[in-house]
């Protein structure tokens, strides 16, 4: 399809290609996402998962391990798919600068995406810190005291209380990968956004600042997207299926520039 070549084109002329992902990237890996149907958000209210809530009440502490508990059941038994697979590769090929991540599952990771080139902008939910003392654990060692019944886990050394080292609502931004995720954004040449609504603020804004900077801006997505109307090419579809396509024909293109004997 003509949209296919088109990305292929950018892909081979961009000096500087930052993807930029999103719960969709992992869906066709079992992982749901947030809003769409059967999402995480029409099982749980959002509202309830803020920072300050658990902080201040136990309850939603509770519910908070209670359903993050839920999704890193999930997260664990999941493998990387095609898109995950395509990013590698691109990587691999010298096309792919670096990864933008809103996703905490460490799948691209896992697909063997350098580590240095993803940037985790919601943190992980692989490992879990005390925010006392910031003592750190394996997710699986926590995991396996709730699987046993600890409704909510404390810190053994300082009796802090524990939580996933991923980003809750309310709770600040990390700030090393938020200013180096607004960085590679802005010097962008070409910026591939794959699976996500584009409604979650600040990740949200960096399309914009890469677009901004001059960046091609690309958005892969199976639905709408809020930043639509800025794309500079927009592909429905699911994210495997289409970087599988895309991947071939720019293998195709790649053979086609080798020099013939
Ligand atoms: P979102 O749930 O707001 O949007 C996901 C988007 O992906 C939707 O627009 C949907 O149409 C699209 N989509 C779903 N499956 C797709 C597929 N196979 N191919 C193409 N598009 C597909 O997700 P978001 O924009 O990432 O923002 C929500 C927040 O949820 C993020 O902060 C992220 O940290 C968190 N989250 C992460 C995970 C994960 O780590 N896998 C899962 C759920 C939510």
């Amino acid at each position: 399809m003509e949209e296919y070549l088109r990305l292929v084109k950018w892909l081979l002329e961009s000096r500087n290609t930052v993807g930029f992902t999103g719960a969709g990237v992992s869906t066709e890996s079992g992982i749901p996402d947030f809003r769409s149907p059967g999402g995480l958000w029409q099982r749980y209210d959002p509202q309830d998962f803020t920072f300050q809530n658990f902080l201040s009440n136990v309850s939603s502490r509770q519910r908070y391990w209670e359903m993050s508990t839920e999704a890193f059941t999930t997260i664990s038994q999941a493998k990387p798919n095609a898109a995950h697979m395509a990013l590698v590769e691109l990587e691999q090929l010298g096309l792919l600068d670096s990864i933008i991540t809103q996703n905490i599952d460490g799948l691209h990771q896992l697909a063997g995406s350098s580590p240095s080139r993803v940037i985790e902008l919601h943190g992980t939910c692989r490992t879990v810190s005390c925010l006392s003392c910031r003592k750190r654990w394996p997710r699986e060692d926590i995991h396996a005291m709730v699987l046993g019944g600890l409704k909510v886990p404390l810190c053994d050394s300082c009796g802090g209380l524990l939580k996933p080292d991923t980003i809750s609502f309310g709770q600040p931004m990390p700030e090393k990968e938020t200013a180096e995720a607004f960085r590679r954004s802005q010097e962008a040449e070409l910026f591939l956004v794959l699976g996500s609504s584009l409604l979650v603020q600040p990740a949200a804004s960096m399309p914009v600042v890469a677009k901004e900077g001059g960046a091609r801006l690309v958005i892969v997505n199976r639905d709408p997207t809020a930043l639509d109307s800025m794309a500079d090419l927009l592909i429905r579809g699911s994210c495997g299926a289409v970087m599988q396509e895309v991947l071939k024909r720019l293998k195709e293109s790649l053979r086609g520039l080798e020099p013939k004997a």
